[in-house]
């Protein structure tokens, strides 16, 4: 494995992102002196939170999977993850809505799951909801140490048994035609498939090995934190501060300092000169190779490896307190449209709007009442958009409101009724405010997870020719998501204290 090389007793990390903490909570693990550079008030990153007038919003991430990888940094300092966040298993994960009027409860406990499959769709399709688990479930186990918890520096690291595992059981063919193994009836074929947009691409073009994303919250189950996402990042920050982490909030900075082919540091925009012996930039990977490292040719990466990036698609997010309950829905609630492959096309190829919107709509009150004044409801309805790249939408002058209605109609038509009167808070992101936020494409979900961009071929987390910078987050390996970025921050730190 390629290292850092040179002294790297004292480490800034640029962002307090959920890499940037994880890779400071390693750091300081491994008796790094290590300062974390953030240009906001708080930790978080894309797990931020919005308060307005008694109403608080997660404005990120609302899926939590996998906690393990987030008990995992705080065991590397000696912490419980328990002593630090109070987290409820979802149940049901997911209510699957279908246009046929039908719904589907996702369960995390297989036997349950299987009851509601066969209740939903038949006892045949229970059984290939079994097989299906099993499948996912050696998927997860061949791919976690091998393949996505490994810092992989060229396409022959691939080369292991485990690889001939995943050609064998078809991993690497197409994600639709494998599900297609499985399950015959669409709304099955859809609640464990769609999650390939997670990955920034479409059932019929992801590669089997994503698979495992159904996997992470279908079968191994999905949380929520008390206070919501945004405890999860200040979980990690107040550990890593406990543990001698220091904490620059409020602070930018305006680029990596570098002399004699390494970088010496950080520098603000206050002009500060932070010395570090190693950088680690948490920001949006492009965007920090783009605005804080040295522009000279000759430190520029391969042109390969960000020229010709294929970005996810990117999402409107509408925030909405309101007066309104609605006792039928779930927690998460997915919304599916008639339209299936035409949706995936108008979004990723054809840079459309939804013609028929597959939404998920948040309901976190559902689990934490104090989220929203007595008595009040908060939603969070996403709808996947083209990013800016391929779907050059102006979402500025009225386009941000006009969608926004949009999507609040289409809510009604499907049972939300009187969601427009109740609403009493309305907020809404587009791409072009993850654009302003400093995301390349205006998307928050980065490069997408086609072949060519992930493991050894996305871009990698050592810089190519300064030695002692390192990257975090989900432009870089293993990629995007909560539970990839925790381990990309672990992956980071391994390359900082590990001998090569
Ligand atoms: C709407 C939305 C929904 C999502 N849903 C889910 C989900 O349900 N489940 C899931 O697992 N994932 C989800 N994700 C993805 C997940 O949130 C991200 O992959 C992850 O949080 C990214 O973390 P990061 O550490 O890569 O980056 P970030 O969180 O972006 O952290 C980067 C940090 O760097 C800071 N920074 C940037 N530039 C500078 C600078 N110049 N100086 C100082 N600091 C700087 C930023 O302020 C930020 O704090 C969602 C994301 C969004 C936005």
């Amino acid at each position: 494995m390629r290292t850092v090389t040179g002294p790297t007793d004292r480490v800034v990390v640029v962002g307090a992102g959920l890499g940037g903490l994880a890779c400071a909570l390693h750091l300081a693990a491994a008796g790094r002196q290590v300062t974390v550079v953030e240009r906001e008030p708080v930790p978080g990153g894309r797990a931020g939170r919005l308060a307005v007038e008694g109403y608080e919003f997660d404005t990120g991430p609302t899926v939590l999977t996998m906690p393990d990888l987030i008990a995992e940094p705080l065991a590397a300092v000696g912490e419980k993850l328990s002593d630090w966040l109070e987290l409820t298993p979802l149940d049901p994960a997911y209510r699957a809505y279908y246009p046929d009027g039908s719904t589907l409860d996702v369960r995390t406990d297989t036997t349950r799951m299987a009851a509601e499959i066969a209740r939903v769709c038949g006892a045949r399709e229970a059984d290939g909801y079994l097989r299906f688990v099993d499948f996912t479930r050696r998927l997860w186990h061949l791919e976690r140490d091998h393949f996505i918890g490994r810092n992989l520096d060229t396409p022959a690291d691939l080369l292991n048994l485990n690889l001939l595992r995943l050609l064998g059981m078809g991993a690497f063919r197409r994600l639709q035609p494998k599900i297609g193994e499985y399950f015959r009836d669409p709304r099955t074929q859809r609640i464990f498939s769609f999650q390939a947009m997670y990955a920034g691409l479409a059932p019929h073009d992801a590669l089997a090995i994503y698979a495992v994303i159904a996997y992470l919250d279908s079968v191994a189950g999905v949380y929520f934190p008390k206070g919501g996402m945004h405890a999860v990042p200040k979980a990690l920050a107040g550990a890593a501060e406990k543990h001698g982490v220091t904490f620059r909030y409020d602070t930018t900075v305006e680029r990596v300092a570098t002399a004699h082919g390494r970088a010496t540091g950080v520098i603000t925009a206050d002009g500060e000169h932070i010395p570090a012996d190693v950088v680690v930039l948490n920001p949006d990977l492009p965007v920090a190779y783009r605005d804080l490292l040295p522009p000279r040719r000759s430190l520029l990466p391969p042109r390969r490896s960000l020229r010709r990036l294929r970005f996810s698609p990117s999402c409107v997010v509408l925030h909405i307190g309101s007066r309104q309950a609605y006792s039928k829905i779930a927690h998460h609630n997915i919304h599916f449209g008639t339209a299936w492959k035409g949706t995936f096309d108008e979004v990723i190829r054809k840079g459309l709007l939804m013609s028929d919107p597959s939404l998920l709509v948040t309901n976190p009150t559902h689990t934490d009442a104090s989220a929203a004044p007595d008595g009040r409801q908060t939603y969070y309805v996403l709808a996947p958009t083209p990013n800016l790249e391929v779907g050059p939408i102006d979402w500025r002058g009225g386009m941000d409101r006009r969608y926004a209605d949009e999507l609040m109609r289409v809510l009604e038509r499907r049972g939300y009724v009187g969601f427009r009167d109740g609403a009493e808070i309305q907020r809404i992101i587009t791409p072009a405010d993850w654009a302003d936020a400093g995301m390349a494409a205006g998307t928050p979900f980065a490069a997408a997870h086609t072949f060519g961009q992930t493991g050894p071929f996305r871009p990698s987390n050592l810089h190519p020719s300064l030695p002692n910078v390192v990257f975090t987050g989900s432009g870089t390996q293993p990629g995007v998501g909560v539970p990839m970025v925790l381990i990309s921050g672990k992956l980071a730190a391994a390359r900082i204290t590990e001998v090569s």
